[in-house]
């Protein structure tokens, strides 16, 4: 499988602070790439350094063979690579099929997101991505009446319309309650499978990162500790000492 992100030697500082320090890691073309990690170890930090939200102080960002580290998030997300946050960031007083049409690459720009308009392939995605995560039914319905749980879909599905390579998930399940999760990672699944979207994902809960990742990086103190496949990392004295010493 060829690298679809070549992550070398990042390091990011704030102040004295250094979020990340000297990261190396790669994502596959193809696979769910896990992200864990203590709170403060840098995930989140190494998300934003990735997608070109802040300049970084040292290293390169690979994406597909190209350095990307110089380049803005707009001209990054065009190029197939955008994330998600930890906060949902939707607009609740906004129709949920409004929230996908204003997420759609082809969407006129417009002083308010009620004034954008996306275009006829862009309808009939915004359609089949809310049928694709069970929110059909729902597409009438304000955005900020769905469930926590639905809310975190519907941003994956807004997500989805720019028909991302490698989409960055921060924390998917966070705050979804257990009998919603199965079917996030069931979704995030058949993305990866059917739609061909590569993820690389940050996850708190261990349960679910070893369920879904293929293979996973763990960082503590802004570096990497460890990395290898579920399996590997789960049984890493290295990784139980730094959530132990957390
Ligand atoms: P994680 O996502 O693993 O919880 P973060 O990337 O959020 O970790 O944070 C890594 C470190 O960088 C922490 O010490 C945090 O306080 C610091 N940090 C993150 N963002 C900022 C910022 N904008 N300004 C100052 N310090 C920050």
């Amino acid at each position: 499988m060829s690298l679809l992100l070549d992550v070398k030697g990042v390091t990011k500082r704030f102040g004295g602070v250094v979020a990340n320090d000297a990261v190396s890691l790669s994502v596959r073309e193809g696979e769910i790439a896990g992200l864990i990690g203590p709170n403060g170890s840098g995930k989140t930090t190494l998300f934003s350094s990735i997608v070109g939200a802040h300049p970084i102080d040292a290293g390169a960002v690979l994406y597909e063979g190209r350095d990307i580290s110089a380049l803005r998030i707009a001209e990054i997300a065009r190029r197939g690579l955008t994330r998600t946050y930890q906060q949902t960031r939707i607009y609740g007083q906004m129709p949920v099929i409004d929230n996908m049409r204003i997420s759609a690459p082809d969407v006129k720009e417009g002083i308010l997101p009620l004034f954008r308009r996306a275009g006829r392939a862009s309808e009939a995605r915004a359609r089949d991505l809310l049928s694709f995560v069970g929110l059909y039914e729902k597409r009438d319905l304000l955005a900020g009446s769905l469930s926590f749980g639905q809310q975190k879909l519907l941003e994956f599905a807004m997500a989805l319309m720019s028909e991302p390579k490698l989409l960055l998930l921060d924390e998917p399940t966070a705050g979804i309650n257990p009998t919603l999760i199965n079917g996030l990672i069931d979704r995030l699944k058949r993305a990866n499978k059917e739609l061909g979207v590569t993820l690389f994902v940050i996850e708190h809960n261990m349960r679910v990162i070893m369920n879904l990742a293929d293979r996973i990086t763990c960082l503590a103190h802004g570096q990497v500790l460890a990395s290898g496949t579920p399996d590997e990392v789960r049984e890493d004295p290295r990784v139980l000492d730094a959530y132990l010493g957390a």
